[in-house]
């Protein structure tokens, strides 16, 4: 078992594609295990695309990123990572296939709709990014239940 950490980005959520892309990773046999909606600040967004940071479009990212609300979930699933970034897509709308969540949400090279993680260092360093204050680990159902938040 693996966990991931998924965005649904800004341009998704503004058009109410939400459950569209989350019935995606479902539909894939892939477990929604924390979810939550934030807007995001810039300190956070810097943190999570650090490794970007000098890159040209990365001021336009950081400033799209933060514009409004997003939703941030951990994906937990065998070969969760590579699954989820299957199910995503290229990074470049004009290049992602048609049965993709990119292929059929994004916008453009920035406004792509949804991240994944894409290695287990990276999953467990964006997890305790987003979800810093959260208990992710050892889910179970009884833990839904319990309401453990
Ligand atoms: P991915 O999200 O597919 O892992 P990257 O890690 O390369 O892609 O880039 C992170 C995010 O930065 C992309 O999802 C996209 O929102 C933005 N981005 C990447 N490359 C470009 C680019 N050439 N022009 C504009 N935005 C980009
Ligand atoms: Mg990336």
């Amino acid at each position: 078992m693996e966990k991931t950490l998924v965005l649904i980005k800004p341009d998704a959520v503004e058009r109410n594609v939400i459950g569209e892309i989350i019935t995606f990773y479902e539909k894939n046999n892939l477990k929604v295990t924390n979810l939550k909606m934030l807007k995001a600040s810039k300190d956070t967004a810097e943190r999570h695309y650090e490794e970007h940071k000098g890159r040209p479009y990365f001021e336009e990212l950081i400033s799209y990123i933060t514009r409004s609300p997003l939703c941030a979930l951990v994906i937990e699933g065998e070969d969760a990572i590579a699954k989820v970034r299957e199910i995503n897509g290229s990074t470049d709308p004009e290049k992602a296939s048609k049965n993709t969540i990119r292929g059929n949400f994004a916008l453009s090279k920035t406004e792509n709709s949804v991240h994944a993680s894409d290695s287990r260092e990276n999953a467990e360093r964006e997890i305790n990014i987003w979800f810093e204050t959260e208990s992710t680990s050892n889910f179970s159902i009884g833990n839904l239940l319990l309401g453990n938040v």
